[in-house]
């Protein structure tokens, strides 16, 4: 955020600059065009009409002594004329001098009354050639009018050299003003430049920092969280090297091959088939899968198994996310039967009580002890009665049918059931398959005085929701009913 921040208002000012630049530079062009109309305008028209001013005065001159020398009249007017003819086009140069003009107004004043003057002479001149006084007219023209006339051409000489000052002035302040944009304009220049590599400097970093970091992420996830892509028939496109290792294969071995959701046990068959059927609708599903691995140690593994969608909602595939779950089911579960162990008993009979009262449902404590079995042991050796410890606790378990029934091993040979929604009769009834259920193990026993096969007492207690009582009360009460029911044995005696 912060640096997308940066970037953008590093670009903004890089925008800015430019958008300056461009400015100015249009600004300077324009200077430049209206120094030079300036100088075409006042000193160049000036000088140019001062000089043909000028020309004009000297053309006027040479007709003058053209009067003078004329042969005949016709000669002496036509000589007039062109002198008018020059007279009207120097008045015109004085318009243009007078409009133009930048210095004071009455130095052109001076020279325009100077040319004024000149006309009563010229006129002299004219009037004595006419009356045959030639000789006189060309004395007049030697002495009064070649003075008027060169100082006329200083003056005039003066008013050019003011104009090309002036020119000159005007290029000076152009070519300063130039300096100055040029300077103005590199520096500009050169700052975006800067800036424009230091967001690219920066923009370029941050982005090799920022691929850093997801690498770095990846890394992290790849090591520590045991992930699958699969496609839509469970096959494994990817997997992380945390769930490598967990499996003990490698990667190149897993690609390509049905994942069965990592579960490899017996029961892993229909777990399949109901993790298929819940997402193969589009749902998540979650749970736990059993894996064992190859020197046959088993691992639990908590699995979430979420759908993947393309951008027109179609289903492609699934991430499976998993996480070791073993060492935490090693701590609750007993290791000889797989059946929960007492702590876990403690830990979820108080829960489950809680439950029932809430719900307002019977749950039914039930101590399961197996019959004569310190006789089976010294009968049968110690290995042999775990066997038939461990059978005997896998009967209990599958006897049991709904999800929150629960069974526990809470001392040597000793069980504890609990479960909900039956009432005295019912859990009588459900109990006493179990009864029955271990006695169809047909594990012999041949000490066992009242059956020729291994056989459990049941004593257990319900709690209704209206009367309750602490857990302790149920087990105390559960073990009374246990002891009632050891009187017979391979029976199971329920109170409630
Ligand atoms: P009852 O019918 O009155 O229950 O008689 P019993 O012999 O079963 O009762 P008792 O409590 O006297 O003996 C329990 C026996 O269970 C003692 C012990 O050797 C055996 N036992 C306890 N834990 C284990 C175990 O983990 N493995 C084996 N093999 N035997 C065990
Ligand atoms: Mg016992
Ligand atoms: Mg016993």
């Amino acid at each position: 955020m912060h640096a997308t921040r940066n970037i953008v208002t590093g670009f903004s000012l890089v925008i800015l600059m430019l958008m300056v630049l461009g400015i100015l530079s249009i600004y300077q062009v324009k200077q430049i065009a209206r120094n030079a109309d300036d100088i075409y305008q006042h000193p160049f028209t000036v000088s140019n009409a001062a000089h043909t001013l000028n020309s004009n005065l000297v053309t006027m001159n040479r007709h003058l002594h053209d009067v003078i020398e004329a042969k005949s009249t016709e000669d002496v007017n036509k000589a007039v004329s062109d002198i008018s003819h020059y007279e009207t086009e120097v008045l015109k140069e004085f318009d243009i001098i007078f409009d133009r003009f930048l210095g004071e107004k009455t130095q052109v004043n001076n020279v325009y009354k100077l040319f004024v003057g000149w006309k009563p002479i010229r006129d002299e001149i004219i009037n004595l050639v006419r009356k045959g006084q030639i000789e006189q007219a060309a004395i007049v023209n030697a002495n009064k009018g070649t003075q008027y006339l060169d100082k006329l051409n200083q003056d005039v000489a003066a008013l050019v050299a003011f104009a090309k000052g002036k020119a000159k002035n005007f290029h000076d302040h152009a070519v300063k003003n130039q300096q100055q944009a040029t300077m103005m304009l590199s520096t500009l220049a050169i700052i975006a430049v800067i800036l424009s590599v230091a967001i690219a400097y920066y923009v370029t970093r941050h982005h090799i920092l920022t691929n850093k970091e997801r690498l770095h992420r990846q890394y992290l996830v790849d090591q520590n969280i045991m992930m699958a892509m699969l496609d839509k028939e469970a096959v494994i496109l990817d997997a992380s090297n945390a769930l490598c290792r967990f499996l003990g294969c490698l990667k190149t071995d897993l690609v390509g091959t049905p994942s069965g959701f990592f579960d490899n046990s017996d029961e892993g068959k229909d777990t399949c088939e109901t993790i298929m059927r819940t997402i193969s609708t589009g749902k998540e599903w979650k749970g736990e899968i059993k894996r064992i691995s190859a020197d046959g140690d088993i691992h639990w593994a908590s699995s979430s198994i979420l759908p993947n969608f393309d951008d027109d909602y179609n289903l492609v595939g699934y991430t499976n996310i998993l996480a070791d779950v073993t060492s935490k089911k090693l701590s609750l579960t007993d290791k000889l039967t797989h059946l929960y162990n007492r702590r876990r008993y403690e830990e979820m009979l108080p829960r489950e009580l809680r439950l029932a009262i809430r719900n307002e449902t019977p749950i039914t404590l039930a101590i399961i002890d197996i019959d004569y079995f310190k006789k089976y042991n010294d009968h049968y050796g110690h290995p042999q009665g775990d066997q038939a410890l461990s059978l005997v606790a896998e009967k209990i378990l599958v006897s049991l049918k709904r999800p929150n029934d629960y069974a526990f091993r809470i001392g040597g040979e000793e069980f504890a059931v609990v479960f909900s929604n039956l009432n005295t009769f019912e859990s009588k009834q459900f109990l006493n398959e179990m009864i029955q259920n271990v006695e169809a193990l047909k594990i012999p026993h041949i000490a066992n005085d009242v059956s020729d096969y291994v056989t459990i007492s049941i004593g257990a207690q319900v709690m209704y929701s209206d009367r309750p009582i602490t857990e302790l009360q149920l087990y105390s009460m559960a073990d009374k009913a246990l002891y009632m029911a050891k009187g017979k044995r391979n029976t199971v005696v329920v109170n409630g």
